[in-house]
């Protein structure tokens, strides 16, 4: 709703950005897809802050709040970072997903938002400016305010060479899902040496199943046991009007166990 809006601001800085959002009520407009509060009177354009990137640095591949959920789904992603392009390819629809910016999607971070699953399997960080200035493990970051006065400015993504899958769950093609997964795993000598799992959508704040996790570490890559310990998985999906809870947590050990089988084909096919 924009019909309290005064004013536009026009910051050529993150400093400059970071000042007006400290002194009152304008709030930051990227996208501009999502909601707003009804008591922010001015809007920033974020457009002169030139945060529309993909830059690849050493140890990360470094991801500008502004970029939008297309320019990141069609990047030519060189390893299993590729689970963030799928998972942003297949949300809302086209011409939405031209709009939609990471950075906007992680203040707002709805519950069916699809950038926290893959973020959290592929051990991600947000840097923010303002108060204070720092950079967060997305899990840290998932857990801060909503309207805390921080301004999202870039997501680092480490090197990912091992095997990512993600999947995700809606009614329809253009529905919000209801359950996404994304699974990240090294193996060493066919054994599993770090295992990250990380569930959104059916819970409030999109999580890594870290039981889980430690139960497959250390575990040959074949071994038969693994699918009863992904069936052991055990959460409460929030209330869904179109689906149980029981139906929910069901198609949730199906997607792990599919998961498994689909990164034991990719180590087989190399
Ligand atoms: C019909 C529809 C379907 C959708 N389906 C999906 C889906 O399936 N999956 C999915 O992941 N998303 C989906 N979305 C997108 C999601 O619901 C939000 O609309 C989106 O994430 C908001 O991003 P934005 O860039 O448009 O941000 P904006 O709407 O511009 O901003 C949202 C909030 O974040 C603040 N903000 C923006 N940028 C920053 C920044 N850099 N730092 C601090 N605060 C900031 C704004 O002030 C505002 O309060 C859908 C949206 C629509 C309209």
């Amino acid at each position: 709703m924009l019909e309290n809006i005064k004013e536009w601001f026009r910051p050529e800085s993150i400093a400059e950005t970071v000042e007006i959002i400290a002194n009152g009520n304008a709030i930051p407009y990227a996208g501009g897809t999502g909601s707003r509060s009804a008591r922010a009177l001015g809007l920033i354009d974020l457009r002169r802050l030139n945060l529309d990137y993909i830059r690849e640095e050493n140890d990360w591949v470094a991801i500008g709040a502004g970029t939008s959920f297309n320019k990141i789904a069609n990047y030519q992603w060189s390893d299993s970072r590729h689970i963030l392009a799928l998972a942003l390819g297949q949300a809302a629809s086209n011409p939405l997903r031209n709009l939609i910016t990471i950075g906007g999607s992680l203040a707002f971070r709805p519950a069916w938002s699809n950038v926290p699953t893959p973020l959290l399997a592929l051990g991600a960080s947000v840097k923010v400016a303002g108060a204070p200035a720092t950079e967060y493990p997305i899990a840290d970051f998932l857990h801060l305010k909503r309207n805390s006065k921080f301004f999202i400015t870039e997501v680092k993504v480490p090197p990912a060479p091992g095997y990512g899958v993600y999947h995700r769950f809606a009614r329809t093609r253009f529905d919000y899902a209801a359950l996404d997964l994304a699974v990240y795993i090294a193996i060493r000598s066919d054994t599993i040496e770090i295992c990250r799992i990380a569930v959104g959508n059916l819970i409030p704040v999109a999580r890594r199943l870290a039981e889980l996790e430690k139960n497959l570490t250390g575990l040959k890559i074949s071994d038969s046991g693994i699918s009863e310990i992904l069936k052991a998985v055990d959460l409460k999906p929030l209330k869904n009007s179109n689906f149980s809870r029981e139906f929910l947590l069901n198609m949730l050990k199906t997607e792990l166990v599919r998961a498994f089988t689909q990164i034991r084909e990719q180590i087989y096919a190399n």
